[in-house]
């Protein structure tokens, strides 16, 4: 421990190094729960490319874990220390080094909060469409770590579309470049890719070229109750079909939508049993949300109320974003599930999961970006008792189990992590986990970065 932190220090400025041990504790862990955690011998907050080198470099000699970190806003462990590691935190290097309208591209520095760079080039009339509902606290690294998603991915993708290339330390200490900053490029194996959702267990990223589309209308929303959430699956199914591209498309049911008015006094319709919003940010929003709102009806909605303007919509996306908050004061403790099915068995999905929380008497709220196919079901439960706090892990693994039959995967944008790592294997199957296993001690021989995740 002594010779750790002696070789740290010689390449660090004093206050890049953290060691006491309250102060270190609370790097421990991300946002999950039910995921174990280690203490860290030390947690290191990076200026500069040369300092994560030289974190590197020591861990390497030393043979000591490391875990990078960014705003630990993560739902499934995946940044938890392990005992003895050094935390890397990538907060500090937080500088949007260039923003280039007619590359249509951002650099920046792992640190920078996601809505500070979407504000940032939003002034320059260009976007960043990765939005997850954590927006204002994540960061980009960790963004790229998760491939998180978001809102309004059903029309832009995900995170991974939006990375052209990348500068990361190796856990040697190397540097290396990845992809471009070109509009095309297909020279050699995407290495790009592969650091994207790779959940730091593969190197760590310490600059990101980023593309950028130029800034959409703003949009507009509509709001459609359903009498049960199977109508509302059927109405996605259906706006799907008829090739509408709208920029939103999410679902929350009866739970979600009383706990979000409890929380917020946020004026929902508290007797809908199934709440869907849709957003266009088209030329023209009204009509497209008026086409949607007709075959709302088609599926049953029985009330679909259109924003009048942009504050009233987003006002709507508020109630959505604090979805996830909300649902966690239901009970003492939740445990958020990500399962993402084909969207033509999003009806199943959803009330296969109704039928779980029945089986195992618990309540669980699902909110889901709907035009994704992506379901969070959250279980939510007492922590103190034994017996509902294991009733809520088979509940939890049961929707996994759901989901892979359905088509689906495991976790749409969360990760694995800790929590789910022995569904990976299963969603993998042994040929596919001997290969990523392969990746990853190609890129981490000594098994340094991150250790104990994903596998
Ligand atoms: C209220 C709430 C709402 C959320 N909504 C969404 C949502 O809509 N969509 C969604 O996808 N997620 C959502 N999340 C989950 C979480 O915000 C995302 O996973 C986010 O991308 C994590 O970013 P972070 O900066 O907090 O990273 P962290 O949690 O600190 O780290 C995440 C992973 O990235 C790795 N990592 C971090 N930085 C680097 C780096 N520089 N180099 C290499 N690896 C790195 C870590 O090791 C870890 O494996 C939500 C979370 C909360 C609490």
């Amino acid at each position: 421990m002594d010779a750790l932190l002696e070789r740290l220090r010689a390449g660090l400025p004093a206050e890049a190094l953290i060691t006491d041990p309250d102060v270190t504790a609370s790097y421990a862990h991300d946002m999950a729960s039910f995921c174990d955690a280690g203490t860290p011998a030390a947690v290191v907050l990076p200026r500069s490319v040369e300092e994560v080198q030289h974190v590197m470099r020591t861990a390497t000699a030393l043979r000591v874990p490391v875990v990078p970190q960014g705003a630990r806003t993560g739902l499934s462990g995946a940044a938890n220390a392990s005992d003895g590691c050094i935390v890397l935190s990538l907060v500090k290097m937080d500088r949007i080094l260039e923003i280039s309208p007619v590359d249509r591209i951002a650099v920046v520095e792992p640190g920078v909060v996601n809505a500070t760079l979407s504000r940032a080039v939003g002034e320059l009339g260009l976007y960043y469409p990765p939005d997850p509902s954590s927006w204002e606290m994540c960061t980009i690294g960790g963004n790229i770590g998760t491939a998180s998603g978001g809102l309004c991915c059903v029309k832009y993708g995900v995170t991974a579309e939006y990375v052209l290339g990348l500068e990361v330390v190796l856990a040697d200490g190397r540097l290396l470049n990845t992809g471009r900053r070109t509009a095309k490029g297909v020279a050699g194996y995407d290495l790009t890719r592969l650091f994207v959702g790779s959940e730091g267990s593969l190197g760590i990223v310490v600059k990101a070229v980023l593309a950028l589309r130029p800034r959409p209308p703003q949009q507009l929303v509509l709001a459609a109750e359903f009498p049960s959430a199977a109508a509302a699956c059927d109405a996605v199914c259906r706006i799907m079909e008829r090739g509408h591209t709208p920029s939103l498309l999410e679902l929350m049911d009866r739970t979600t939508v009383r706990a979000v008015n409890a929380m917020a006094s946020m004026g929902l319709p508290e007797s809908t049993e199934a709440l869907l919003l849709c957003a266009f940010d088209t030329p023209d929003p009204a009509a497209d949300l008026a086409a949607v709102g007709e075959l709302c009806k088609a599926s049953g909605a029985t009330e679909v109320v259109p924003a009048d303007d942009v504050a009233e919509s987003e006002l709507l996306l508020q109630a959505r974003r604090s979805a996830l908050p909300a649902l966690e004061t239901v009970k003492s403790a939740t445990m958020i599930d990500d399962v993402c099915v084909p969207r033509s068995r999003l009806g199943a999905m959803i009330e296969g999961t109704a039928a779980i929380a029945e089986k195992f008497g618990l309540t669980i709220g699902v909110c889901a970006h709907a035009g994704d196919g992506n379901t969070h079901p959250v279980v939510c439960f007492d922590h103190t008792d034994p017996d509902e706090s294991r009733r809520a892990r088979a509940s939890f693994d049961e929707i996994m189990a759901l989901g892979l039959e359905l088509g689906g995967t495991i976790t749409g944008e969360h990760g694995v992590g800790v929590l789910k790592k022995e569904w990976l294997a299963r969603e993998l199957g042994e040929v596919g986990l001997e290969l990523q296993r392969g990746i990853k001690s190609a890129f981490d021989p000594l098994g340094l970065l991150n250790p104990g995740k994903l596998f």
